[in-house]
């Protein structure tokens, strides 16, 4: 397994394996890797591409009162689960690598960024679009795969590729969860006990939400009212960003659940913010 820091390092050893006709798969990350980032990583292997790892702390996606500075960078750990699942090149750049001092080029995708976490966290989508524009076009992969359990920063990706005509296909990958059903995630090492046992409420939430629509429930509000009181019922709860059902596609709210529609929710224990979502397809009943 190859690590590269530079871009031009990393544009030579790309481009070899693309001259030696390998379909070039690549997972972005910000590290921290966990069995959620080692099913995208493993999708990419079994897909038999030559497999590029990125692990970029993207500062541009974090807010001023974000969690940028303590955000995990467990690097050596990192390095070895991508040596043990067969990773081909891990691009690790510093910041001054993949950002000038003045960056004056953004990538936004309008409506898509809007709703859901884009109202709580301002100019966040502008920076993943913004990066991972920026790591296509240094990696130029064939396929790139990304988690469903970020929902949102997946439909952002796939539109800004389509609207951009990226030559790459962007492939969704299910959600990895606990057994307890808490989503995967990197920032969960940050819940107390009480708050890690607690926050499983939004999985279960989702759950009897999904329930609600396969009996027939068809009002979105009486679904974000019963899980809302779902998880409000939590001890160590702090907030709820929102409960929100939208299209899967536009992510506008709809007034009716038919078609196929996101469960999305965001809400804080202490001050982690945990997000999770679970698209159901009425179409298919
Ligand atoms: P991150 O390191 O948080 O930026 O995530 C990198 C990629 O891993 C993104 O495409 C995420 O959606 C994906 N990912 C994170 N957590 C999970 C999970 N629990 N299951 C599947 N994919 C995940």
């Amino acid at each position: 397994m190859k690590i590269i820091k530079t871009i031009k390092s990393l544009r030579v050893f790309v481009s070899a394996a693309r001259n030696a006709a390998r379909t070039i798969g690549f997972v972005p990350t910000m590290g921290a890797l966990h069995r959620g980032h080692i099913s995208l990583i493993e999708r990419s292997g079994k897909h038999g591409d030559f497999v590029v790892v990125s692990i970029f702390v993207n500062p541009t996606q974090f807010g001023p009162k974000e969690d940028l500075a303590k955000y995990p960078r467990p690097l050596r750990n990192d390095l070895r689960i991508c040596e043990d699942h067969g990773v081909d090149v891990v691009f690790v750049p510093d910041a001054e690598e993949m950002y000038r001092e003045e960056e004056l080029t953004w990538v936004n995708v309008d409506k898509i960024s809007e709703p859901l976490c884009g109202r709580f966290r301002p100019g966040h989508f502008r920076g993943v679009a913004t990066v991972c524009a920026k790591l296509f076009n240094i990696v130029q992969p064939d396929v790139a795969y990304f988690g469903q359990k970020d929902a949102q920063q997946l439909a952002v990706i796939k539109r800004m590729a389509a609207d951009l005509n990226f030559p790459l296909k962007v492939i969704s990958c299910p959600t990895v969860r606990e057994t307890d059903g808490l989503a995967l995630s990197s920032r969960n090492r940050y819940l107390s006990p009480q708050q890690r046992k607690d926050a499983t409420c939004i999985h279960r939430s989702l759950r009897t939400a999904h329930e609600m629509i396969e009996a027939g429930r068809t009002n979105p509000k009486t679904i974000v009212a019963k899980i809302r009181k779902i998880i409000t019922a939590a001890k160590s709860l702090s907030s709820i960003d929102y409960i929100s059902i939208v299209d899967a596609d536009t992510l506008r709210d709809v007034s009716r659940i038919t078609g196929k529609v996101l469960i999305a929710i965001a809400a804080r224990f202490g001050s982690t913010r945990l997000i999770d979502n679970l698209t159901v397809d009425c179409r298919a009943r």
